[in-house]
């Protein structure tokens, strides 16, 4: 049985790069955005990356967080940042402190967590924002906003002397845009559907799918995770320009997978498909 692959995924901004099977591991590197979404058993690729977002605490998502932490002070780099949620924040720091009891020694490692509504500036451009997602434990699903700003609609086709006269004037001549760029679903059913929107609205989302046979409904349900029936429930809500499946049972070949997609989804859907298998 084949382990799970690393993949690049190429955007119009980024470029998503990383390896995601249910139960072995997922992690996924944006350079562009500066951060990596999960860390599984830490790759050596993320010990560089001084932001990580962590969904939640299952193994296959966080088990590398002590050997980053450890990493980052061993290569001599900065303290990295780790988001986790809010709720698990206290046992992520017991399990970074019982880390360093047993080696006696301190890590170079940031943990922030991050309540479902919150939001937190990365860069001066780019908003991270936290949204419920619905597992049997704490997690959350990430938001990735870009902030710019613009000149005001009203006053393009002016010459630039008559807008640099107005901006010395003291009037405010640009205004702010926000433009959702990336969605991450982390592990979730498909509750996540109902109680979030902004889902269907993100450039490119990339969103967990666990199971795809017909027989496997059941154990979508139980483990609280999306099973490919869900996403093609609601097929027609997706206005996002890519959509990246991941997360598989590591059960399924990967030739399987894809024909069961295919099979489930409308063409105008399929059409912006992509995996991470
Ligand atoms: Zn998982
Ligand atoms: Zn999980």
């Amino acid at each position: 049985m084949s382990r799970a692959a690393t993949v690049s995924i190429e955007t119009p901004r980024f470029t998503i790069q990383g390896s995601s099977r249910a139960g072995v591991e997922s992690w996924y590197r944006v350079k562009e955005l500066g951060v990596a979404l999960d860390i599984g058993r830490c790759p050596d690729n993320l010990i560089g990356v001084s932001k990580i977002v962590l969904t939640h605490a299952h193994i296959d998502h966080a088990a590398g967080l002590p050997y980053y932490a450890s990493q980052r002070k061993l290569q001599r780099l900065d303290p990295g940042t780790v988001f986790v949620p809010a709720a698990s924040l206290g046992g992520f720091r017991e399990l970074i402190a019982a880390h360093e009891r047993l080696e006696n020694t301190t890590y170079a490692i940031n943990l922030v967590g991050i309540a479902p509504g919150e939001e937190i500036e990365l860069r001066r451009d780019l908003v991270l924002r936290a949204h419920a997602a619905s597992h049997p434990i704490p997690a959350n699903a990430y938001e990735f906003i870009e902030r710019r700003s613009r000149l005001r609609a009203e006053l393009r086709g002016l010459a630039p002397t008559e807008i640099e006269r107005r901006r010395a004037s003291g009037e405010e001549v640009s205004e702010p845009t926000e433009a959702s760029i990336l969605f991450y679903t982390g592990d979730t059913d498909r509750q996540i559907f109902e109680s979030c929107d902004e889902i269907f609205r993100s450039e490119v989302l990339l969103i967990e799918c666990s199971f795809t046979w017909d027989d496997d409904r059941e154990r979508a349900k139980r483990y609280s995770h999306i099973h490919i029936d869900d996403i093609a429930g609601v097929a027609d809500r997706f206005r996002n320009k890519l959509i990246v499946l991941t997360h598989f049972s590591l059960r399924d070949a990967r030739e399987e997978i894809e024909r069961e997609v295919r099979s489930k989804l409308p063409a105008s859907l399929m059409e912006r498909v992509h995996f991470v298998l």
